[in-house]
C-alpha cells in the first residue's frame, strides 16, 4: 500500500535539545495525527549495559501523540508533566484545549508517560478525559486501588485483557509486556503505537537483543522487539510505527528488511 501521509512541520529542529520543542502534523488515511515533543532526550551508552561503550549517546525523544478522528481527541500517553515536560505548552500553541481531550491511552506506568496526567495540586490536567490502561490481574507491585485513588479525577477504563479492551475510535490494544508488566501497544488502522519497544533506534533496530536497563523483563522485551520488527518488515508502509522514544517526529515505516538503513520517517 502506498503511504498517503502528508505533513506540515510547524516548527522543525533536528537538534537533540531544541530551544522550542517541535510539533508535527500528519494526515494518515483521513486521521489527523500529531506529535508533540514533550522532552528532548539523548541516551548515554551506559543505559545499554551490553552495547559497545564507545558508541553513543544515542538519539532519542519523549513523544506524545494526539489522534483526532471525528469527535474523538485521543492522546497516547501524557509525557513527563511540569517542569520537565512541554506537552501542556505545546497543546496550547497548537490550539488544543486540555478540556477537549476525550481519551488518553496510557501505554505503561512509567513517569515519562503518566507524569502529565495530573497538575501540581493533584487535579486532572485533562478534565473531560477517560484514561484507558492495561491492568493485569497478576500485577503485584502496584495495587489497582492506589492507582484508582491517585487518578480518581478521571474516568478510568483499566482493562484486564488487551485482546478484549473496549477502546474509543476503533483503537485496539495488544499486550507487549516486557519493558513493564503493563506495557501495551495500541493500534488504529495503519498506526501502531509501540510505546517503549525502542529507546534508541540507532542501536536497537539492528540489535533488538540489546535492552535499555529500564526493561524490567529483558527476555520478554527482546521477544517483543524481534516480533515487532518481523511484523513491521512484512507490512512495510502498511504499518506506521509510532514510538515514544523514536527520534522526533517519532513515526515511520520500514521498506524491506527491518533495519536502521530501511527506516523512513512519516512525511
Ligand atoms: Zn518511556
Amino acid at each position: 500500500m502506498k503511504a498517503t501521509a502528508m505533513s506540515t512541520l510547524l516548527v522543525a529542529s533536528s537538534a537533540l535539545f531544541a530551544a522550542t520543542p517541535p510539533i508535527a502534523h500528519f494526515t494518515v488515511d483521513d486521521v489527523d495525527l500529531r506529535t508533540y515533543q514533550d522532552a528532548g532526550q539523548a541516551i548515554p551508552a551506559a543505559i545499554f549495559p551490553e552495547a559497545p561503550q564507545t558508541n553513543g549517546p544515542f538519539r532519542s525523544s519523549c513523544n506524545v501523540f494526539l489522534v483526532i478522528d471525528g469527535a474523538s481527541r485521543i492522546l497516547v500517553d501524557s509525557g513527563n508533566g511540569a517542569p520537565r515536560g512541554s506537552l501542556a505548552a505545546l497543546l496550547e500553541r497548537d490550539g488544543v484545549a486540555p478540556g477537549s481531550i476525550t481519551d488518553i491511552l496510557v501505554t505503561h506506568e512509567h513517569h515519562d508517560h503518566l507524569g502529565g496526567l495530573l497538575e501540581a495540586d493533584g487535579k486532572p490536567a485533562f478534565t473531560n478525559a477517560t484514561l484507558h490502561m492495561w491492568w493485569p490481574k497478576a500485577e503485584p507491585r502496584a495495587p489497582e486501588s492506589s492507582f484508582r485513588q491517585t487518578y480518581r479525577g478521571y474516568r478510568l477504563n483499566l482493562f484486564a485483557d488487551p485482546a478484549t479492551a473496549r477502546l474509543p475510535a476503533g483503537f485496539t490494544a495488544e499486550a507487549a509486556a516486557g519493558h513493564t508488566p503493563h506495557h501495551v501497544f495500541f493500534r488504529k488502522g495503519r498506526l501502531l503505537f509501540i510505546a517503549d519497544a525502542f529507546h534508541a533506534i540507532d542501536l536497537q533496530f539492528d540489535h533488538p537483543e540489546l535492552c535499555a536497563k529500564w526493561d524490567a523483563d529483558r527476555d520478554a522485551a527482546v521477544k517483543v522487539r524481534r516480533t515487532l520488527l518481523d511484523r513491521a518488515a512484512r507490512a512495510g508502509d502498511g504499518l506506521v510505527l509510532c514510538g515514544a522514544h523514536i527520534p522526533f517526529p517519532g513515526a515511520g515505516s520500514f521498506s524491506g528488511k527491518a533495519a536502521l538503513s530501511t527506516w523512513h520517517e512519516l512525511e
